[in-house]
């Protein structure tokens, strides 16, 4: 049978496992991914031979664990092809360099009758940080549309995005529509009307390679937990200039230059951002988890992802009663697939989908904004990674066939 990416599942024993008394089938993966040993072993080691705070102590623990911690920042710049350490600040997740970005760019540039423009296919974490901006600054919060197919509508992006917009914010790919945008095409247009580009890369960065000096995007934002890493630890790449420019969106130790009675003066960057303990074993284990990634290499692993969707997607699209969202050209679409069944509750299917084995999500995805745009209250959605299989894919057919039958027909 064939056994992931490079024979990868030997890496992650937790997918070594019965649920309800089938093979587990971990297709959750757009949520957060399973960690690999090499992941995994790198956060004991930490802990048995080197725990200690950073960037404080003189003595040997302090910097080992301050050279490692370092280290990984050094992995994650390059993994992003960020121009210099330096504009790579760690983060809890998407969500927290999101809000930074919101919160401390957003409201120093963004002003009265300004425009913020985001797209009816962002998660919420790229919807609701400038909601408050716009609020705060009497600014207006505009979505581009979709097109039929699901994908954002580029010509609706050339016409919401105006010599009044300051912030262009988008995901690079959905966590829904199983589509990747063209940040790349966004960040020319929305500078051609002077205003900044932000990419949220949480669906992105796990899945292909990125380059933020080729897309040209101001800031990129992606968390380390759906790439491998453990949960909590995150990275933002901002432009030097900006990040100069953007004061912290956290104060106190760590941070700090030097602190009189009334005022206080900040590190240089990166360290400007970074306030109190941070996770360190997190940002190690971020760091192990960029080697994994790139000994199996990102562009193997796109391809393989294409490979999966190129299998699935046509069967899923197949199924009598099944509604796919987002391009049915697997040519357009990535390893997130979300999917109603007719008549059935999306938590039905996913129970059902439990019952044999197999993860999925089931909900609004933290998109009620495009679930309103689809004009439904949930939906089921499976999402591969490289450690998935094609017999995982044939389950997973199989068993929506199933529970399909066993609602509509044996459970009557
Ligand atoms: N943006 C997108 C597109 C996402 O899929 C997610 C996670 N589901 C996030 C942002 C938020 O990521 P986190 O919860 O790690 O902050």
């Amino acid at each position: 049978m064939d056994n992931g990416l490079n024979n990868s599942r030997k890496d992650f024993p937790i997918l070594d496992q019965q649920v309800n008394g089938e093979e587990l089938v971990y297709l959750d993966n757009a949520a957060t991914t399973q960690k690999p040993m090499a992941v995994l072993n790198e956060i004991m080691r930490y802990y048995e031979h080197d725990n200690a705070n950073v960037h404080r102590g003189v003595h040997t623990l302090a910097e080992r664990a301050t050279t490692s911690f370092e280290a990984a920042r050094d992995k994650i710049a390059a993994f992003i092809n960020a121009p210099s350490r330096k504009t790579v600040i760690y983060t809890r997740s998407t969500t927290e360099g999101l809000n930074w970005v919101a919160s401390s760019f957003g409201n120093l540039v963004v002003n009265e009758g300004d425009e913020i423009v985001i797209s009816e296919l962002e998660h919420h974490s790229n919807v609701v940080p400038w909601q408050q901006v716009a609020a705060k600054q009497h600014a207006t919060l505009k979505y581009i549309g979709l097109t039929k197919d699901g994908e954002l509508d580029m010509d609706d992006a050339r016409q919401k995005i105006t010599d009044d917009t300051k912030i262009v914010s988008i995901a690079q790919a959905a966590n829904v529509m199983g589509v990747t945008n063209p940040i790349k095409e966004l960040a020319k247009i929305a500078h051609s009307h002077g205003a900044y580009m932000i990419a949220d890369g949480a669906q992105a960065a796990p899945h292909m390679k990125i380059d933020v000096q080729d897309l040209d995007v101001d800031f990129y934002a992606f968390s380390g937990h759906k790439m491998l890493a453990p949960t909590g630890i995150g990275a933002l790449y901002g432009k030097e200039d900006l990040l100069n420019q953007m004061p912290p969106a956290q104060f106190g130790g760590e941070m700090i230059d030097f602190v009189h009675h009334q005022t206080a003066s900040w590190k240089e960057l990166p360290w400007k951002f970074e306030a109190g303990t941070q996770n360190i074993s997190g940002a190690i284990a971020f760091g192990a988890a960029i080697d994994y990634l790139n000994d199996l290499g990102m562009d193997n692993i796109e391809a393989y992802e294409h490979e999966l969707v190129e299998y699935t997607l046509p069967k899923l699209v197949a199924i009598d009663g099944v509604t796919v969202y987002g391009p049915h050209d697997p040519a357009k679409h990535t390893g997130v697939m979300a999917f109603n069944l007719d008549n059935l509750h999306p938590h039905d299917v996913a129970t059902g989908l439990d019952m044999e084995g197999i993860a999925v999500r089931a909900g609004h995805h933290c998109a009620q904004p495009l679930m309103e745009y689809l004009n439904v209250t949930a939906t089921a959605r499976a999402s591969f990674y490289f450690y998935n299989t094609k017999a995982e894919a044939d389950h997973l057919i199989e068993s929506i066939e199933a529970v399909k039958e066993f609602f509509n027909n044996g459970a009557s």
